[in-house]
């Protein structure tokens, strides 16, 4: 027999933006089921990124267009600060702020700029006072740098505090379990390994399930076409006392994991993929590598292992490749969500919840004129 399960809002996917969304939609009153098809939270990009939490510093300056950059910047931020104040238990100690390099002028300069634009805090230093702290990094071509405030996030305790939030505010969750739509308002899960079927009725639905988003459109008949990235990262001993960062293209992005690991990605290295799987290319692997031999110097092995990762990216075309985050609207009942970095999460999260709260309204608060206008 199978099982019906009753909801205001059902959320699919419990990476990082479901798991926000799930848990802030129960903080004002409604009744949440947050439906994920592996057997953990938070299977995928979620947990297999680089673990920075970006303070608005990296974006600004890797985007071309410059309200593009600002936006991007001012999301993270937003997400940078309600992350830390929710999840303080998971951020990672260092022995100072975070160090971002500069080779060309010209992208100091426009960095600069765009991140006064933004309110992004940073103090600029010259290389040479940065070399006690990084002394195995070749800042010959340095010709800035900054101190940023950009920190890394140990990813397991954040998602532990969201799963305890989520779970102490009424939010049921639904683990093992895959969701496919019956309509706009009717979903069913079959769960893991038993077949098991629940039968789930609500009044909204938010899509947070990353790169399935395609898939689950398609089945509603309004599909979202879906570019998929992937890139490549490298773990392995600790490298450096300080995250440090390149501004530039192609250059390294090292941040501390504990205990003593350095997680070392590039930026702006992502190619566009037909599938979405973690298989590792060689040929982009050696990038990094390289990469990483131009800024670390010295003997660091072999030691370091790749892995891959896939973000997601709505627009469609020949667009650059988009680190920004989107909320679409696929019916009057379905929303889809994909935040561009885990930091600008919060962001998206709160957005959609705006959106639902404003349409299932709770009857004991007033409506405001203009609320019967539109
Ligand atoms: C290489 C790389 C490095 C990155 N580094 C950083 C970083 O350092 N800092 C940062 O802020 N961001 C970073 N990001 C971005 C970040 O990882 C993603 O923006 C974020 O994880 C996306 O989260 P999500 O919840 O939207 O998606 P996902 O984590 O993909 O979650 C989707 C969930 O939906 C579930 N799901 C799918 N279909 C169904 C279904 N039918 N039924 C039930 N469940 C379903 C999946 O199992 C999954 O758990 C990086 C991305 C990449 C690619």
């Amino acid at each position: 027999m199978s099982r019906e399960i009753a909801s205001d809002v059902v959320v699919v996917g419990a990476g990082v933006s479901g798991l926000l969304t799930g848990l802030k939609l129960a903080q004002v009153g409604l009744r949440v089921t947050l439906v994920e098809r592996s057997a953990t939270i938070a299977p995928a990009a979620s947990s297999r990124n680089e673990g920075w939490l970006h303070a608005g510093t990296y974006h600004a300056s890797a985007i071309a267009d410059p309200h593009e950059a600002v936006q991007v910047a001012r999301k993270c931020l937003y997400g940078y600060h309600q992350i830390r104040n929710l999840a303080p238990e998971s951020l990672e100690w260092s022995n100072g702020l975070a160090i971002a390099l500069v080779a060309e002028p010209v992208r100091a300069q426009q960095a600069e700029e765009r991140w006064e634009e933004a309110q992004v805090r940073f103090r600029r230093v010259r290389p040479r006072d940065v070399e006690p702290a990084l002394p195995n990094v070749d800042l010959g071509r340095a010709v800035c740098a900054y101190l940023v405030q950009d920190v890394g996030i140990d990813i397991r305790l954040l998602y532990r505090r969201l799963l305890t939030e989520a779970l102490r505010s009424g939010v049921s969750i639904e683990l093992d379990s895959e969701f496919h739509f019956v309509s706009d308002t009717a979903g069913e899960c079959v769960r893991r390994p038993d077949g098991a079927v629940s039968r789930l009725r609500y009044r909204r639905a938010v899509l947070a399930a990353g790169h399935e988003i395609n898939r689950l459109s398609t089945q509603l008949g309004c599909p979202v076409p879906l570019r998929l990235w992937k890139s490549h990262i490298l773990y392995g001993p600790q490298l450096v006392d300080r995250p440090v960062f390149w501004l530039d293209p192609l250059e390294v992005a090292i941040v501390n994991h504990a205990p003593s690991v350095s997680v070392v990605g590039m930026t702006t290295d992502a190619i566009e993929v037909e599938k979405a799987d973690f298989e590792v290319e060689p040929s982009r692997v050696a990038l990094v590598e390289e990469a990483m031999r131009r800024t670390i110097v010295g003997e660091y092995g072999d030691r370091f292992t790749a892995y891959a990762c896939i973000k997601v990216d709505m627009r469609s075309g020949r667009a650059p490749l988009s680190v920004n985050s989107e909320i679409r609207r696929l019916s009057s009942a379905v929303y889809c969500v994909s935040p561009g970095k885990l930091t600008e999460a919060p962001f998206v999260a709160d957005r959609v919840v705006h959106h639902i709260c404003d349409e299932l309204l709770d009857s004991r608060i007033p409506v405001r004129p203009w609320d019967r206008a539109f």
